[in-house]
């Protein structure tokens, strides 16, 4: 455990702030001036620390680099009405960090760490929050293994950090997806339901192929039999067949998204037909021919609500709705939007101000 929170804080000398195009974020490319990390030594969490981002040294022979012992979480902040950070359900991605924790034999996270050094991110970048409309500051809290040794055990030392990144809409239209027949991101017994690493960097060489071929993204599905769809690259997946929402039951091969989670949580307080569980292939494709699918959508942190225009299956590619139709998909984004936001009420208590 920690013992006290003292975090030592090293300003930059001069703020990068002044050379970012608020107007114009790329996802992903832009960092705040600052990070926080923490390393476990000996069995125990310490120096936390706030020092200025940026390069940093490691062992050639750490464990992360070598067998991908790395995992990580996502979530976002927005400006709230008097310049607090308005963070989404952040003891959600901490718990979910300890379970890939788990998973992966590292170092748990205890949760003061992971709050206390989100907040002092917070308070120190504070003015890299955005405040246009579609933008946030997204944080991305991640813990790899810091032995210098490259024998395979589990680790005994590890590194835990936050860095944060002013960002704009991931996806600006909606996006063509192809279902995935051949290759797998994840199987029974695996490691599917972590934010782990090695998950993406096998994902990489078929979602190319895909995207080659004119998509954006692929829709996985289970690696046994390729008969059921499981969830996008970095989104869970969601279709309205008629008036049911209906996604992906939850499995040890699908990642638990808190986007997921809240789309469900707002539709159910809605009374809307909410159903999860298996999805055929089959049962999409004919529902997608006879009109019953009006909606599918990509749920998660990065795109929040991404549209699908478009599913590709074995060389055909079925048509949606136009996204101007796809009426739950936007309203939920509304929905969730403004909660976010603090423009909303906030009846599930999710928003934490730090
Ligand atoms: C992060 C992620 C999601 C979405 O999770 P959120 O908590 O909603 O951001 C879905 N699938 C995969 C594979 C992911 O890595």
């Amino acid at each position: 455990m920690v013992e006290t929170l003292k975090i030592e804080v090293e300003r930059v000398a001069k703020s990068r702030l002044p050379q970012v195009d608020f107007s114009n974020l790329p996802f992903g490319k832009v960092y705040t001036d600052h990070m926080f990390m923490a390393d476990f030594r000996n069995g125990e969490w310490g120096s936390p620390r706030i020092v200025p981002y940026g390069r940093m040294l490691i062992s050639p022979a750490t464990p992360a680099l070598h067998y991908g012992q790395s995992i990580f979480e996502g979530l976002k902040a927005y400006r709230g009405t008097d310049r607090e950070a308005l963070v989404f359900r952040p003891m959600a991605n901490f718990k979910r960090l300890n379970l890939s924790a788990e998973r992966l034999c590292m170092a748990l996270v205890p949760e003061e760490l992971f709050t206390e050094g989100m907040r002092a991110l917070l308070e120190i970048d504070r003015a890299w929050i955005p405040s246009t409309a579609g933008s946030a500051l997204y944080l991305r809290p991640f813990l790899f293994s810091a032995d210098e040794f490259i024998g395979i055990r589990p680790s005994l030392d590890f590194t835990f950090m936050i860095i944060a990144s002013p960002v704009g809409a991931y996806y600006s239209a909606p996006v063509k997806v192809k279902i995935e027949t051949h290759y797998t991101r994840a199987v029974a017994g695996g490691t599917g339901y972590a934010k782990a690493g090695g998950n993406y960097g096998g994902a990489i060489y078929p979602t190319k192929l895909a995207v080659d071929q004119g998509y954006q993204q692929l829709l996985w599905t289970d690696g046994k039999e390729h008969a059921y769809i499981e969830e996008s690259g970095t989104m869970n997946v969601m279709f309205v067949f008629g008036d049911t929402l209906v996604t992906p039951a939850l499995s040890d091969s699908i990642l638990a998204g808190i986007t997921r989670d809240s789309v469900l949580a707002i539709a159910r307080r809605e009374g809307m037909k909410v159903e999860e569980r298996k999805v055929g292939v089959k049962e999409l494709i004919d529902g997608l021919k006879s009109g019953l699918v009006k909606e599918a959508f990509g749920v998660g942190t990065a795109a929040t609500i991404a549209p699908i225009q478009a599913i590709g299956h074995e060389g055909i590619d079925y048509p949606l709705p136009a996204a101007s139709k796809q009426n739950f998909a936007a309203h939920i984004y509304t929905v969730l939007d403004e909660i976010k936001r603090g423009i909303a009420p906030d009846p599930f208590g999710w928003v934490v101000k730090m």
